[in-house]
Protein backbone atom coordinates (compact mmCIF):
# COMPACT_ATOMS: atom_id res chain seq x y z
CA UNK A 1 0.00 0.00 0.00
CA UNK A 2 1.34 3.14 -1.37
CA UNK A 3 1.37 6.40 1.24
CA UNK A 4 -1.05 9.71 0.08
CA UNK A 5 0.32 12.83 0.62
CA UNK A 6 -2.54 15.88 1.21
CA UNK A 7 -0.34 18.87 0.19
CA UNK A 8 -1.12 22.53 0.09
CA UNK A 9 0.33 24.41 -2.83
CA UNK A 10 0.00 27.41 -1.45
CA UNK A 11 -2.24 30.53 -3.35
CA UNK A 12 -0.31 30.48 -7.07
CA UNK A 13 3.13 31.71 -6.78
CA UNK A 14 5.50 28.39 -6.64
CA UNK A 15 7.65 30.17 -4.28
CA UNK A 16 5.24 30.33 -1.33
CA UNK A 17 4.95 26.61 -1.35
CA UNK A 18 6.76 24.75 1.94
CA UNK A 19 10.17 22.68 1.41
CA UNK A 20 7.89 19.81 2.78
CA UNK A 21 5.47 20.39 -0.68
CA UNK A 22 8.91 20.79 -3.42
CA UNK A 23 11.05 17.68 -1.68
CA UNK A 24 7.75 15.49 -1.85
CA UNK A 25 6.85 16.29 -4.88
CA UNK A 26 10.50 15.81 -6.41
CA UNK A 27 10.12 12.37 -5.57
CA UNK A 28 6.48 11.54 -5.98
CA UNK A 29 5.10 8.51 -8.12
CA UNK A 30 1.86 9.99 -8.94
CA UNK A 31 0.57 13.96 -9.21
CA UNK A 32 -3.04 14.37 -8.68
CA UNK A 33 -4.08 18.28 -8.70
CA UNK A 34 -6.25 20.46 -9.56
CA UNK A 35 -6.72 23.95 -11.51
CA UNK A 36 -5.69 26.01 -8.41
CA UNK A 37 -2.41 24.39 -7.98
CA UNK A 38 -0.01 26.37 -10.60
CA UNK A 39 1.53 24.25 -13.40
CA UNK A 40 5.28 24.77 -12.05
CA UNK A 41 4.44 22.17 -9.67
CA UNK A 42 4.47 19.61 -12.30
CA UNK A 43 7.64 20.60 -13.94
CA UNK A 44 9.15 19.19 -10.67
CA UNK A 45 8.16 16.15 -11.02
CA UNK A 46 10.52 12.78 -11.99
CA UNK A 47 9.79 12.45 -15.67
CA UNK A 48 8.05 8.81 -15.00
CA UNK A 49 5.97 10.79 -12.44
CA UNK A 50 2.14 9.83 -13.59
CA UNK A 51 0.30 13.44 -13.68
CA UNK A 52 -3.90 13.30 -12.88
CA UNK A 53 -5.21 16.37 -13.37
CA UNK A 54 -8.71 16.65 -11.03
CA UNK A 55 -9.16 19.98 -11.99
CA UNK A 56 -12.57 22.06 -10.85
CA UNK A 57 -13.20 25.36 -11.97
CA UNK A 58 -16.49 27.36 -11.07
CA UNK A 59 -19.38 25.38 -13.23
CA UNK A 60 -17.06 22.95 -14.48
CA UNK A 61 -16.70 19.80 -12.02
CA UNK A 62 -14.64 17.68 -14.45
CA UNK A 63 -14.03 15.00 -11.69
CA UNK A 64 -16.68 14.65 -8.95
CA UNK A 65 -15.24 14.65 -5.38
CA UNK A 66 -16.00 10.62 -4.95
CA UNK A 67 -14.39 9.76 -8.02
CA UNK A 68 -11.44 11.42 -6.67
CA UNK A 69 -11.38 9.90 -3.96
CA UNK A 70 -11.72 6.69 -5.96
CA UNK A 71 -8.33 7.80 -8.06
CA UNK A 72 -6.56 8.14 -4.95
CA UNK A 73 -7.72 4.64 -3.12
CA UNK A 74 -6.58 2.99 -6.52
CA UNK A 75 -3.21 4.61 -7.13
CA UNK A 76 -2.50 4.00 -3.56
CA UNK A 77 -2.50 -0.08 -4.22
CA UNK A 78 -0.17 0.56 -7.19
CA UNK A 79 2.39 3.10 -6.53
CA UNK A 80 4.25 3.99 -3.19
CA UNK A 81 3.84 8.13 -3.25
CA UNK A 82 0.41 9.43 -4.54
CA UNK A 83 0.53 13.57 -4.00
CA UNK A 84 -2.61 14.82 -4.05
CA UNK A 85 -1.72 18.45 -4.70
CA UNK A 86 -4.49 21.36 -3.18
CA UNK A 87 -4.60 24.82 -3.65
CA UNK A 88 -3.75 27.17 -1.09
CA UNK A 89 -4.15 25.15 2.95
CA UNK A 90 -5.66 21.96 2.21
CA UNK A 91 -7.81 22.51 5.61
CA UNK A 92 -9.60 25.45 4.34
CA UNK A 93 -11.95 25.22 2.15
CA UNK A 94 -10.57 22.45 0.19
CA UNK A 95 -12.50 19.60 0.95
CA UNK A 96 -9.46 17.32 2.64
CA UNK A 97 -11.30 15.78 5.83
CA UNK A 98 -13.72 13.90 2.68
CA UNK A 99 -10.51 12.61 1.04
CA UNK A 100 -9.20 11.15 5.15
CA UNK A 101 -11.98 9.55 5.33
CA UNK A 102 -12.27 7.55 2.39
CA UNK A 103 -8.16 6.81 2.95
CA UNK A 104 -9.44 6.03 6.47
CA UNK A 105 -11.65 3.49 5.20
CA UNK A 106 -9.35 1.91 2.66
CA UNK A 107 -6.85 2.19 5.31
CA UNK A 108 -4.52 4.09 3.29
CA UNK A 109 -1.66 6.07 5.13
CA UNK A 110 -1.70 9.47 4.60
CA UNK A 111 0.19 13.27 5.66
CA UNK A 112 -0.91 16.17 5.79
CA UNK A 113 0.96 19.03 4.56
CA UNK A 114 -0.42 22.43 5.02
CA UNK A 115 0.25 25.54 2.59
CA UNK A 116 -0.45 29.48 2.46
CA UNK A 117 -4.09 29.95 2.27
CA UNK A 118 -4.96 32.47 -0.57
CA UNK A 119 -6.64 35.14 1.83
CA UNK A 120 -3.04 35.38 3.66
CA UNK A 121 -1.21 35.28 0.37
CA UNK A 122 -3.49 37.82 -1.05
CA UNK A 123 -3.65 39.78 1.90
CA UNK A 124 0.42 39.89 1.81
CA UNK A 125 0.83 40.70 -2.41
CA UNK A 126 -1.81 43.21 -2.53
CA UNK A 127 -0.33 45.41 0.29
CA UNK A 128 -3.94 44.77 2.36
CA UNK A 129 -3.69 44.33 6.39
CA UNK A 130 -5.89 41.97 8.10
CA UNK A 131 -5.34 42.90 11.28
CA UNK A 132 -4.28 46.23 13.22
CA UNK A 133 -3.83 47.24 17.17
CA UNK A 134 -6.37 50.02 16.29
CA UNK A 135 -8.67 49.15 13.34
CA UNK A 136 -8.79 45.25 13.55
CA UNK A 137 -8.67 42.88 16.21
CA UNK A 138 -10.63 39.33 14.59
CA UNK A 139 -10.14 37.75 11.13
CA UNK A 140 -12.57 35.20 9.94
CA UNK A 141 -12.81 33.43 6.95
CA UNK A 142 -15.94 32.81 5.47
CA UNK A 143 -17.20 31.21 2.00
CA UNK A 144 -19.53 33.03 -0.41
CA UNK A 145 -20.89 29.58 -1.35
CA UNK A 146 -19.30 26.07 -0.75
CA UNK A 147 -21.03 24.38 -3.77
CA UNK A 148 -21.90 26.02 -6.93
CA UNK A 149 -25.16 24.05 -7.23
CA UNK A 150 -26.09 25.67 -4.18
CA UNK A 151 -28.16 28.49 -4.38
CA UNK A 152 -28.54 30.01 -1.02
CA UNK A 153 -25.34 31.35 0.84
CA UNK A 154 -24.61 28.82 4.08
CA UNK A 155 -23.14 31.91 5.97
CA UNK A 156 -25.24 34.09 7.90
CA UNK A 157 -23.52 37.27 6.81
CA UNK A 158 -25.89 39.58 8.31
CA UNK A 159 -24.52 37.92 11.53
CA UNK A 160 -20.73 39.03 10.57
CA UNK A 161 -21.89 42.41 9.89
CA UNK A 162 -22.24 42.78 13.66
CA UNK A 163 -19.15 40.74 14.44
CA UNK A 164 -17.02 42.98 12.63
CA UNK A 165 -13.13 42.76 12.80
CA UNK A 166 -11.67 41.75 9.64
CA UNK A 167 -13.89 39.34 7.30
CA UNK A 168 -11.72 37.15 4.27
CA UNK A 169 -14.64 35.67 1.82
CA UNK A 170 -13.19 33.23 -0.11
CA UNK A 171 -15.45 31.24 -3.61
CA UNK A 172 -17.77 35.06 -3.04
CA UNK A 173 -17.35 37.04 -7.12
CA UNK A 174 -20.30 35.04 -8.11
CA UNK A 175 -22.80 35.80 -5.27
CA UNK A 176 -20.76 39.31 -4.51
CA UNK A 177 -24.34 41.39 -5.22
CA UNK A 178 -26.14 39.38 -2.52
CA UNK A 179 -23.15 39.00 0.08
CA UNK A 180 -23.04 43.35 0.04
CA UNK A 181 -26.90 43.44 0.20
CA UNK A 182 -26.52 41.38 3.36
CA UNK A 183 -23.72 42.87 5.10
CA UNK A 184 -25.76 46.11 4.44
CA UNK A 185 -28.95 44.63 5.54
CA UNK A 186 -26.95 43.19 8.79
CA UNK A 187 -26.18 46.90 9.81
CA UNK A 188 -22.73 47.39 8.31
CA UNK A 189 -22.06 51.44 6.98
CA UNK A 190 -21.85 51.64 3.14
CA UNK A 191 -18.56 53.56 4.14
CA UNK A 192 -16.79 50.26 4.87
CA UNK A 193 -13.67 49.71 3.59
CA UNK A 194 -13.25 46.94 0.90
CA UNK A 195 -11.22 45.15 -1.16
CA UNK A 196 -11.17 42.31 -4.19
CA UNK A 197 -7.91 40.61 -5.00
CA UNK A 198 -8.05 38.30 -8.08
CA UNK A 199 -5.54 35.72 -9.39
CA UNK A 200 -3.81 36.44 -6.18
CA UNK A 201 0.37 36.24 -6.05
CA UNK A 202 0.24 35.75 -10.10
CA UNK A 203 1.79 37.44 -13.08
CA UNK A 204 -2.13 38.05 -13.77
CA UNK A 205 -2.85 39.23 -10.01
CA UNK A 206 -5.67 42.35 -9.51
CA UNK A 207 -7.05 44.72 -7.05
CA UNK A 208 -9.04 47.07 -6.31
CA UNK A 209 -9.65 48.91 -2.98
CA UNK A 210 -12.98 50.55 -2.52
CA UNK A 211 -15.82 51.23 0.00
CA UNK A 212 -18.81 48.44 0.26
CA UNK A 213 -21.49 50.41 -1.31
CA UNK A 214 -19.23 50.58 -4.51
CA UNK A 215 -17.57 47.39 -4.29
CA UNK A 216 -20.23 45.47 -6.73
CA UNK A 217 -19.43 48.14 -9.50
CA UNK A 218 -15.83 48.52 -8.94
CA UNK A 219 -14.98 45.20 -9.22
CA UNK A 220 -17.41 44.86 -12.15
CA UNK A 221 -15.36 47.53 -13.70
CA UNK A 222 -11.88 45.69 -13.38
CA UNK A 223 -13.41 43.18 -14.77
CA UNK A 224 -12.15 40.74 -11.24
CA UNK A 225 -12.69 37.42 -11.70
CA UNK A 226 -12.67 33.85 -9.98
CA UNK A 227 -10.34 32.71 -8.34
CA UNK A 228 -10.74 36.06 -5.75
CA UNK A 229 -10.67 36.62 -2.02
CA UNK A 230 -13.52 39.55 -1.23
CA UNK A 231 -11.33 41.68 2.17
CA UNK A 232 -14.24 43.74 4.68
CA UNK A 233 -13.01 45.81 7.19
CA UNK A 234 -11.01 48.63 8.68
CA UNK A 235 -8.13 47.72 8.59
CA UNK A 236 -8.44 46.59 4.94
CA UNK A 237 -8.71 50.77 4.40
CA UNK A 238 -5.46 51.37 5.46
CA UNK A 239 -3.39 52.82 1.98
CA UNK A 240 0.41 52.93 1.60
CA UNK A 241 2.39 54.50 -1.11
CA UNK A 242 2.55 51.85 -3.42
CA UNK A 243 2.06 48.02 -4.16
CA UNK A 244 5.21 46.23 -3.89
CA UNK A 245 3.99 43.14 -6.22
CA UNK A 246 2.01 45.12 -8.93
CA UNK A 247 4.05 47.80 -9.20
CA UNK A 248 7.51 45.84 -10.47
CA UNK A 249 8.66 46.96 -13.67
CA UNK A 250 8.17 43.63 -15.37
CA UNK A 251 4.85 42.75 -13.59
CA UNK A 252 2.26 41.01 -16.00
CA UNK A 253 5.13 40.32 -18.76
CA UNK A 254 5.40 37.12 -20.15
CA UNK A 255 8.97 36.58 -21.16
CA UNK A 256 10.03 33.42 -22.93
CA UNK A 257 13.99 32.60 -22.29
CA UNK A 258 15.54 30.34 -24.58
CA UNK A 259 19.25 29.30 -23.10
CA UNK A 260 19.74 25.50 -21.94
CA UNK A 261 17.96 24.11 -18.97
CA UNK A 262 21.28 23.85 -17.12
CA UNK A 263 21.46 27.47 -18.00
CA UNK A 264 18.42 29.26 -17.67
CA UNK A 265 18.01 29.45 -13.51
CA UNK A 266 19.76 32.47 -12.67
CA UNK A 267 17.98 34.71 -15.57
CA UNK A 268 14.51 32.63 -14.85
CA UNK A 269 15.24 34.09 -11.33
CA UNK A 270 16.21 37.77 -11.78
CA UNK A 271 13.42 38.20 -14.37
CA UNK A 272 10.65 36.39 -11.95
CA UNK A 273 11.89 38.90 -9.20
CA UNK A 274 11.28 41.59 -11.52
CA UNK A 275 8.01 40.38 -12.07
CA UNK A 276 7.53 38.32 -14.95
CA UNK A 277 6.17 35.24 -15.87
CA UNK A 278 8.97 33.43 -17.50
CA UNK A 279 8.22 30.63 -20.02
CA UNK A 280 11.01 28.55 -20.78
CA UNK A 281 11.80 27.23 -24.15
CA UNK A 282 15.02 25.72 -24.32
CA UNK A 283 16.01 25.93 -27.75
CA UNK A 284 19.98 24.49 -26.94
CA UNK A 285 21.41 21.73 -24.98
CA UNK A 286 24.54 22.04 -23.56
CA UNK A 287 26.66 18.22 -23.74
CA UNK A 288 29.92 17.98 -22.76
CA UNK A 289 32.08 16.45 -25.10
CA UNK A 290 35.62 15.98 -25.36
CA UNK A 291 38.66 14.07 -26.89
CA UNK A 292 40.31 12.38 -24.11
CA UNK A 293 43.47 11.93 -25.84
CA UNK A 294 43.65 15.80 -26.14
CA UNK A 295 42.16 16.75 -22.54
CA UNK A 296 45.01 14.48 -21.21
CA UNK A 297 47.59 16.61 -23.36
CA UNK A 298 46.61 19.40 -22.34
CA UNK A 299 46.80 18.86 -18.48
CA UNK A 300 50.32 16.82 -18.65
CA UNK A 301 51.70 20.28 -20.22
CA UNK A 302 49.62 22.67 -18.16
CA UNK A 303 52.76 24.46 -16.98
CA UNK A 304 53.94 25.68 -20.29
CA UNK A 305 50.60 27.60 -20.62
CA UNK A 306 51.34 31.23 -19.97
CA UNK A 307 47.61 31.98 -20.97
CA UNK A 308 44.51 29.91 -20.85
CA UNK A 309 41.33 31.62 -22.14
CA UNK A 310 37.84 30.63 -21.69
CA UNK A 311 34.87 31.83 -24.38
CA UNK A 312 31.83 30.37 -22.48
CA UNK A 313 31.00 29.74 -18.59
CA UNK A 314 29.93 26.23 -20.51
CA UNK A 315 33.54 25.64 -21.29
CA UNK A 316 34.84 26.98 -17.64
CA UNK A 317 32.62 24.16 -15.93
CA UNK A 318 33.52 21.36 -17.70
CA UNK A 319 37.76 22.52 -17.42
CA UNK A 320 37.28 22.72 -13.38
CA UNK A 321 35.16 19.56 -13.50
CA UNK A 322 37.76 17.43 -15.76
CA UNK A 323 40.31 19.58 -13.80
CA UNK A 324 39.51 17.74 -10.06
CA UNK A 325 39.43 14.50 -11.78
CA UNK A 326 42.94 14.92 -13.39
CA UNK A 327 44.28 16.69 -10.43
CA UNK A 328 43.09 16.82 -6.70
CA UNK A 329 44.63 19.97 -5.61
CA UNK A 330 43.41 23.22 -6.92
CA UNK A 331 47.62 24.46 -6.88
CA UNK A 332 48.27 22.09 -9.71
CA UNK A 333 46.95 25.07 -12.16
CA UNK A 334 50.14 26.07 -12.09
CA UNK A 335 50.87 30.14 -12.52
CA UNK A 336 49.26 30.17 -16.03
CA UNK A 337 47.11 33.82 -15.99
CA UNK A 338 43.13 33.39 -17.19
CA UNK A 339 41.42 35.58 -19.17
CA UNK A 340 37.41 35.05 -19.60
CA UNK A 341 35.15 36.32 -22.29
CA UNK A 342 32.57 37.73 -19.37
CA UNK A 343 32.07 38.07 -15.78
CA UNK A 344 29.54 35.34 -15.37
CA UNK A 345 32.56 32.92 -16.82
CA UNK A 346 35.15 35.02 -14.24
CA UNK A 347 33.12 34.35 -11.16
CA UNK A 348 33.80 30.19 -11.83
CA UNK A 349 37.01 31.29 -11.07
CA UNK A 350 36.55 33.62 -8.49
CA UNK A 351 34.98 31.04 -6.67
CA UNK A 352 38.24 29.28 -6.53
CA UNK A 353 40.01 31.72 -5.57
CA UNK A 354 41.66 32.44 -8.86
CA UNK A 355 42.91 35.75 -9.99
CA UNK A 356 41.26 36.02 -13.33
CA UNK A 357 43.78 39.05 -15.35
CA UNK A 358 41.50 39.61 -18.09
CA UNK A 359 37.77 39.94 -18.41
CA UNK A 360 37.14 42.74 -21.65
CA UNK A 361 35.28 45.61 -21.32
CA UNK A 362 32.63 43.71 -24.19
CA UNK A 363 31.92 40.53 -23.60
CA UNK A 364 32.96 39.54 -27.29
CA UNK A 365 35.68 37.15 -28.63
CA UNK A 366 36.61 39.68 -30.61
CA UNK A 367 36.93 42.61 -27.78
CA UNK A 368 38.69 39.13 -25.48
CA UNK A 369 41.32 38.81 -28.30
CA UNK A 370 41.92 42.46 -29.24
CA UNK A 371 42.66 43.80 -25.23
CA UNK A 372 44.87 39.98 -24.59
CA UNK A 373 47.27 41.49 -27.53
CA UNK A 374 47.06 44.84 -26.40
CA UNK A 375 49.19 42.94 -22.81
CA UNK A 376 52.06 42.28 -25.05
CA UNK A 377 52.63 39.40 -23.84
CA UNK A 378 51.51 37.18 -26.64
CA UNK A 379 54.81 36.66 -28.58
CA UNK A 380 55.32 33.10 -29.12
CA UNK A 381 53.71 32.28 -25.48
CA UNK A 382 51.75 28.70 -25.11
CA UNK A 383 47.94 29.47 -25.21
CA UNK A 384 45.42 27.42 -24.28
CA UNK A 385 42.06 28.23 -25.52
CA UNK A 386 38.71 26.10 -24.24
CA UNK A 387 35.87 26.27 -26.43
CA UNK A 388 33.23 24.23 -27.47
CA UNK A 389 32.29 22.70 -31.06
CA UNK A 390 30.30 25.83 -32.26
CA UNK A 391 33.28 28.69 -31.41
CA UNK A 392 33.94 30.95 -33.86
CA UNK A 393 37.42 31.26 -34.53
CA UNK A 394 38.25 34.70 -34.81
CA UNK A 395 39.77 34.75 -31.36
CA UNK A 396 41.93 32.07 -32.14
CA UNK A 397 42.61 33.63 -35.54
CA UNK A 398 44.11 36.77 -34.12
CA UNK A 399 45.80 35.33 -31.15
CA UNK A 400 47.84 33.81 -33.56
CA UNK A 401 48.32 36.03 -36.33
CA UNK A 402 48.28 39.42 -34.67
CA UNK A 403 49.69 38.17 -31.05
CA UNK A 404 51.75 35.76 -32.30
CA UNK A 405 51.28 33.33 -29.87
CA UNK A 406 50.98 29.48 -30.03
CA UNK A 407 47.53 28.79 -29.46
CA UNK A 408 46.20 25.31 -28.90
CA UNK A 409 42.58 24.96 -28.72
CA UNK A 410 40.24 22.55 -26.54
CA UNK A 411 36.99 22.11 -27.29
CA UNK A 412 35.06 20.79 -23.94
CA UNK A 413 31.06 20.86 -25.02
CA UNK A 414 28.95 20.75 -27.87
CA UNK A 415 26.32 23.11 -28.26
CA UNK A 416 22.78 21.19 -30.01
CA UNK A 417 19.35 22.08 -30.89
CA UNK A 418 17.05 21.32 -28.37
CA UNK A 419 13.86 19.54 -29.33
CA UNK A 420 11.61 22.56 -28.91
CA UNK A 421 8.17 20.36 -28.78
CA UNK A 422 9.58 18.90 -25.53
CA UNK A 423 9.33 22.12 -23.77
CA UNK A 424 6.61 22.32 -21.07
CA UNK A 425 6.08 25.72 -21.91
CA UNK A 426 5.81 25.33 -25.32
CA UNK A 427 1.39 25.05 -25.10
CA UNK A 428 1.05 28.11 -23.27
CA UNK A 429 3.81 29.90 -25.67
CA UNK A 430 1.84 28.83 -28.34
CA UNK A 431 -1.74 29.92 -26.83
CA UNK A 432 -1.06 33.16 -25.26
CA UNK A 433 2.21 34.13 -26.83
CA UNK A 434 4.54 36.56 -24.98
CA UNK A 435 5.84 39.88 -24.49
CA UNK A 436 9.58 39.34 -25.26
CA UNK A 437 11.83 36.42 -26.49
CA UNK A 438 15.65 36.57 -25.66
CA UNK A 439 18.00 34.51 -27.52
CA UNK A 440 21.01 34.56 -25.78
CA UNK A 441 23.19 33.33 -28.41
CA UNK A 442 23.08 33.02 -32.32
CA UNK A 443 22.82 28.80 -31.43
CA UNK A 444 19.54 29.93 -30.02
CA UNK A 445 18.34 32.20 -32.94
CA UNK A 446 19.63 29.37 -35.62
CA UNK A 447 17.73 26.57 -33.72
CA UNK A 448 13.93 28.79 -33.77
CA UNK A 449 14.78 29.43 -37.34
CA UNK A 450 14.82 25.80 -37.69
CA UNK A 451 11.90 25.00 -35.53
CA UNK A 452 9.64 28.22 -35.93
CA UNK A 453 6.55 25.89 -37.30
CA UNK A 454 6.58 24.08 -34.36
CA UNK A 455 6.10 27.38 -32.74
CA UNK A 456 3.74 29.11 -34.52
CA UNK A 457 1.29 31.63 -31.97
CA UNK A 458 -2.32 30.47 -31.88
CA UNK A 459 -4.92 33.44 -33.31
CA UNK A 460 -4.39 36.57 -30.86
CA UNK A 461 -1.79 35.38 -28.94
CA UNK A 462 0.70 38.39 -28.45
CA UNK A 463 3.53 38.11 -30.83
CA UNK A 464 6.77 38.39 -28.65
CA UNK A 465 9.51 41.26 -29.21
CA UNK A 466 13.05 39.81 -30.40
CA UNK A 467 15.30 40.11 -28.04
CA UNK A 468 18.97 39.67 -28.98
CA UNK A 469 22.24 39.31 -26.74
CA UNK A 470 24.93 40.77 -28.72
CA UNK A 471 25.58 41.86 -32.35
CA UNK A 472 26.41 37.98 -33.14
CA UNK A 473 22.75 37.51 -32.85
CA UNK A 474 21.46 40.35 -33.63
CA UNK A 475 23.67 39.09 -37.28
CA UNK A 476 22.00 35.42 -37.21
CA UNK A 477 18.43 36.85 -36.76
CA UNK A 478 18.91 39.66 -39.86
CA UNK A 479 20.32 37.00 -42.27
CA UNK A 480 17.28 34.83 -41.66
CA UNK A 481 15.11 38.10 -42.49
CA UNK A 482 14.12 38.35 -38.50
CA UNK A 483 14.58 42.15 -37.52
CA UNK A 484 15.57 42.38 -33.52
CA UNK A 485 13.32 44.87 -31.90
CA UNK A 486 16.30 45.44 -29.10
CA UNK A 487 19.99 44.39 -28.90
CA UNK A 488 21.66 44.77 -25.40
CA UNK A 489 24.38 47.10 -24.69
CA UNK A 490 26.59 44.41 -23.79
CA UNK A 491 26.07 40.39 -24.56
CA UNK A 492 26.02 40.05 -20.66
CA UNK A 493 22.17 38.33 -18.56
CA UNK A 494 22.26 41.62 -16.51
CA UNK A 495 22.36 44.48 -19.60
CA UNK A 496 19.94 41.84 -21.60
CA UNK A 497 17.69 42.35 -18.91
CA UNK A 498 18.11 45.94 -18.29
CA UNK A 499 17.10 46.11 -22.06
CA UNK A 500 14.18 44.24 -21.99
CA UNK A 501 12.80 46.11 -18.72
CA UNK A 502 13.66 49.62 -20.38
CA UNK A 503 11.46 48.61 -23.18
CA UNK A 504 8.73 46.50 -21.62
CA UNK A 505 7.96 48.89 -18.99
CA UNK A 506 8.14 52.48 -20.69
N1 LIG B 1 -7.76 25.70 -0.08
C1 LIG B 1 -7.72 26.96 -0.75
C2 LIG B 1 -9.11 27.51 -1.00
C3 LIG B 1 -9.89 26.69 -1.99
S1 LIG B 1 -11.44 27.35 -2.27
C4 LIG B 1 -6.89 27.95 0.08
O1 LIG B 1 -6.53 27.66 1.20
O2 LIG B 1 -6.59 29.02 -0.43
C5 LIG B 1 -11.18 28.28 -3.74
C6 LIG B 1 -11.20 29.75 -3.44
O3 LIG B 1 -9.97 30.16 -2.91
C7 LIG B 1 -11.39 30.62 -4.69
O4 LIG B 1 -12.73 30.71 -5.09
C8 LIG B 1 -10.88 31.93 -4.16
O5 LIG B 1 -11.81 32.56 -3.35
C9 LIG B 1 -9.72 31.48 -3.29
N2 LIG B 1 -8.44 31.51 -4.04
C10 LIG B 1 -7.64 30.48 -4.31
N3 LIG B 1 -6.54 30.87 -4.97
C11 LIG B 1 -6.67 32.20 -5.11
C12 LIG B 1 -5.86 33.20 -5.70
N4 LIG B 1 -4.69 32.92 -6.28
N5 LIG B 1 -6.30 34.48 -5.67
C13 LIG B 1 -7.46 34.79 -5.10
N6 LIG B 1 -8.26 33.89 -4.53
C14 LIG B 1 -7.87 32.62 -4.53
Amino acid sequence: MGKIYLVGAGPGDPNLSTLRTREIILGCDVLVYDHLANPEFQKWTRPDCELIDVGKSPGRHTVPQEEIGKILVSKASTHKTIVRLKGGDPFVFGRCAEEMSVLDAAGIDYEIVPGVTAALACAAYAGIPLSHRDYGSSISFLTGHEDITKESLRVDFAKFAEIGGTLCIYMGMSKIEEIVDRLIKGGMPKEKPTAVVSNGTLPSQKHVRCNLGDLVEKAKGKCLQAPAIIFVGNAVGLSFQRSWFEDRPLFSKRIAITRSTAQSGKMKQSLTDLGAEVLELPLIEVIPSQDRKLVAEAFSGIATYEWIIFTSSNGAREFMRLFFMAYKDIRSFGPMRIACVGEATASIFRSYSLEVELVPAVSTAENLAQELVATDSLDSANVLVITGNRNRDVLVTMLETVGHAIVDVLSLYETDFADITKAKDLDSFKEFGADAIIFSSSSTALSYIEQEEDMTLSKGAQKPILCSFGPETSKTLLENDLSPDLQADEPSMDAMITAVTDKLSS
